[in-house]
């Protein structure tokens, strides 16, 4: 397999849908290539596609918060979306975008082969699932997903819209983040780490 550097590389000049068109850079992704936690969220906005990383606006500010409450750097965990371009005035991605995206969002996760996936927001969660859910009902329950384990939760972005810091929309983000932590901790760990305990 080849490296996450190389990946990138390619995929800095995909054409491979229309929104290379409007975008000013591919966002690839962003963090530590040997991430246990990978975090997906929609698509990138006016702020990400100008900086060239995800979750570099308002929203990514609380989910740094979110990832220091449970003691984890941005650094340690690998942060991206179900496209790599922003869609025009921020509008949903279109299946067929979806579609050509997913090869790059596929082989990032056999790259970095994480073992907790949280989906960001309704979105996500349905696109990552392939099922119409809402993310109220599922957010932080565990799914299983290829060999994985994906926890939901509410999109940050929408939690600042919905009311911000004092809201119980917040509450329930923090609650999943707290949920996120101990599914880290019960992932099966390598066997050299194993080893290390005795
Ligand atoms: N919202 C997203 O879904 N992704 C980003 O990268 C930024 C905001």
């Amino acid at each position: 397999m080849r490296t996450l550097q190389e990946a990138g590389h390619e995929a800095s000049t995909c054409t491979k849908c229309r929104l290379s068109d409007g975008r000013t850079q591919v966002v690839y992704g962003t963090g530590n290539a040997d991430a246990d936690l990978m975090f997906i969220g929609e698509a990138p906005g006016f702020h990400e596609d100008k900086q060239g990383e995800p979750f570099v606006g308002a929203a990514g500010q609380l989910l740094n918060q979110l990832l220091a409450e449970i003691g984890i750097a941005r650094e340690d965990v690998y942060i991206n979306n179900t496209v790599n371009c922003r869609p025009p005035g921020n509008r949903d991605p279109l299946p067929d975008e979806l579609d050509a995206c997913k090869p790059w969002l596929d082989e990032r996760v056999a790259i970095i082969d994480p073992a907790v996936v949280v989906t960001l927001g309704n979105w996500a969660t349905r696109y990552i699932l392939g099922k119409q859910v809402s993310i109220s009902r599922v957010r932080g329950q565990r799914f299983p997903w290829s060999g994985r384990t994906v926890i939901p939760t509410f999109h940050p972005a929408a939690v600042l819209h919905g009311g911000g810091q004092a809201s119980n929309q917040m509450t329930a983000l923090r609650a999943d983040f707290q949920e996120i932590r101990r599914a880290l901790a019960e992932r099966p760990q390598p066997a050299e780490e194993q080893l290390g305990l005795f």
